[in-house]
């Protein structure tokens, strides 16, 4: 049988009985032997993350601060899951080592991600205890060039290596090591690039990421009321909702399961009956639901419009159009295109005081009939299989968005089938979202 990857989250982690329905939940099916645990998260919505705690430390510690306050309440909250459990996990001594390294690191000018990582380490002994399981370090496991980047090599050889026969064990996320031994964590949030990783490389049949929601919405709650819980997106459509601000994977988790082909199924810890959200591979054989998947969107975007008669045949039209861009360090975000007009679509992030010169550029360069920027747009994207290509749903999108009087400036049906992108005024954006979820939802 292949093994599943069980990763579980910061809140599904942060106390004693929390990681006690960890163990029910892992203890429930032979095929869960690789169990993923991050650091301890929020108890309650104003509770520290032990992370940021440990972040923190590492800070005061560079300051040439004390910082044995902060440390203190890090100790605290292990001490109290280690007795809420009954497990020892040598903490008192661990505890002690690692607070002197991290002043160690710090004074020796070294970053943050030795503190940092301590947390999910920590906690992966404790988890091991408590679930009778093998400690494996993910030191050992996960290696990172010196540039910083995954050495899938190695890592996937050594991972087929140390975990093969092993029938039950806990590695924690968030951190590697790099070729001279030292600590290297992934971006924050990386616990799920761990599972992801030791899934591919055990050739596991599901990674599974308990977390404290009962999968993807198909809309922001924020929002739209109740929303209806997605069952079942391809890798192609979570990346799509995903960039468009849906948040439920760390971006760089997918790619390794998406490789191994192996399906995630996003769950509950605290209802662990609720089947979550599957995320499968999806050849392109799915058929098509006839409604959409979800609906997810962006603000703060300014639209540049370039018209120029006969743009189509005007060689290097384009290329002179963007090379503005790449020398003022911009980049865009979608580039929809009419016969003589051209739109370039930025995330205000990257204009940040440079639109003035942007236009200049474009108009000395490209020398337009028109060129035109619009602020305060929104980016709206309506994701399911087959979209753009049957009639009826770009007919119903569009239906929803003039029933509610909602003026489109913007429309990218971009080469995917997947997604139709309407651009719609900042202000347009909540009532075009509830538009457009009462349409295909109800
Ligand atoms: N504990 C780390 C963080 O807070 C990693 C994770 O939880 O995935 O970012």
């Amino acid at each position: 049988m292949q093994p599943k990857v069980s990763k579980f989250g910061g809140t599904s982690v942060a106390d004693a009985d929390m990681i006690r329905k960890v163990r029910a939940i892992v203890q429930a099916d032979a095929d869960r032997r690789f169990v993923i645990p991050s650091a301890p998260g929020k108890r309650s919505s104003d509770d520290q993350k032990v992370t940021d705690l440990l972040y923190l430390c590492h800070e005061h510690a560079r300051q040439g601060l004390s910082f044995d306050e902060v440390f203190e309440l890090i100790a605290r909250r292990y001490g109290e899951i280690a007795k809420g459990l009954g497990v020892d996990a040598g903490l008192d001594s661990k505890l002690e080592v690692i607070k002197g390294e991290i002043a160690c690191v710090a004074a020796e000018g070294g970053g943050p991600d030795y503190a940092a990582s301590r947390g999910e380490y920590l906690n992966g002994l404790i988890l091991a205890e408590f679930l009778d399981a093998k400690f494996i370090d993910a030191a050992d496991l996960i290696h990172f060039d010196k540039r910083g980047r995954l050495d899938e090599d190695q890592t996937y050889r050594v991972i087929g290596e140390k975990l093969k026969g092993v029938q039950l064990a806990v590695v924690p996320g968030f951190y590697g090591s790099l070729p001279d031994g030292s600590v290297k964590t992934f971006s924050r949030g990386g616990s799920d690039i761990t599972g992801a990783v030791v899934a591919r490389g055990v050739g596991a049949s599901l990674y599974e990421n308990w977390t404290d929601v009962s999968g993807l919405l198909m809309a922001d709650p924020r929002i739209i009321d109740s929303p209806k819980t997605i069952e079942k997106l391809t890798y192609r459509e979570l990346r799509e909702l995903a960039y468009m601000g849906a948040t439920v994977l760390h971006d760089e988790a997918i790619f390794p399961v998406r490789h191994g082909g192996i399906p995630v199924n996003i769950r509950n810890t605290n209802r662990p009956d609720d089947p979550g959200t599957m995320i499968v591979p999806g050849n392109g054989s799915e058929k098509h639901t006839g409604t959409i998947t979800g609906i997810a969107g962006r603000k703060d975007f300014t639209v540049i419009a370039i018209e120029k008669a006969m743009m189509n045949s005007e060689v290097g039209f384009g290329r002179r159009v963007l090379s503005v861009l790449e020398a003022r360090g911009v980049s865009f975000e979608h580039l929809p295109s009419g016969i003589d007009t051209m739109s370039l679509v930025i995330a205000d992030s990257q204009l940040n005081g440079k639109l003035d010169d942007v236009l200049e550029d474009l108009r000395a360069e490209a020398k337009p009939d028109s060129v035109e920027a619009t602020p305060d747009m929104a980016l709206i994207a309506t994701v399911g299989r087959g979209m753009s290509h049957i009639p009826g749903m770009a007919a119903k999108l569009f239906g929803a968005l003039s029933g509610a009087g909602i003026n489109i400036r913007m429309i990218d049906q971009g080469s995917s089938e997947l997604n139709i992108i309407v651009g719609v005024h900042a202000s347009d954006f909540e009532p075009a979202m509830r538009a457009i979820y009462k349409a295909f939802v109800g």
